[in-house]
């Protein structure tokens, strides 16, 4: 799990993750990892990585998760979102650390962050729907 890349993902909200593939310059390539607030993709027959730009690559469609998902406004990480909007329950960073009653984070229950784009469904896109 590269920090950087969750950093592109949440500050640019794009499904950079290492591995996936992706398009950039119109062509296949392959996202490695982050480089700082860059993602590192190797280019499909390239013998060198190439540090680019979040939004120059062209990432695919995910498949949807069972529920959407976004950022906890306490602890920063990728969360469930309930129907009403709200984080799922979950413990806290270094929750090992802390009283047993107190593990859960406190963002549990409030609204995200952000929501991560690529776990919500595309806005209509043909006519009809547009006109729906
Ligand atoms: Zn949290």
């Amino acid at each position: 799990m590269s920090a950087s890349l969750k950093w592109v993902r949440r500050n640019y909200n794009v499904p950079a993750f290492t591995g996936l593939e992706v398009a950039y310059r119109g062509a296949p390539a392959t996202i490695l990892g982050g480089r700082a607030q860059y993602v590192r993709v190797l280019p499909q027959g390239a013998k060198r990585a190439a540090i680019v730009h979040p939004y120059d690559i062209t990432y695919p469609v995910l498949p949807l998760p069972p529920r959407p998902r976004g950022w906890c406004d306490h602890c920063m990480e990728e969360r469930a979102i309930r129907a009403d909007g709200t984080v799922v329950r979950h413990q806290r960073n270094g929750h090992e650390r802390f009283p047993p009653d107190e593990r859960n984070c406190p963002g549990a229950g409030r609204k995200p962050w952000g929501i991560c784009a690529w776990t919500i469904a595309p806005p209509a896109t043909t006519e009809e729907e547009a006109a729906a």
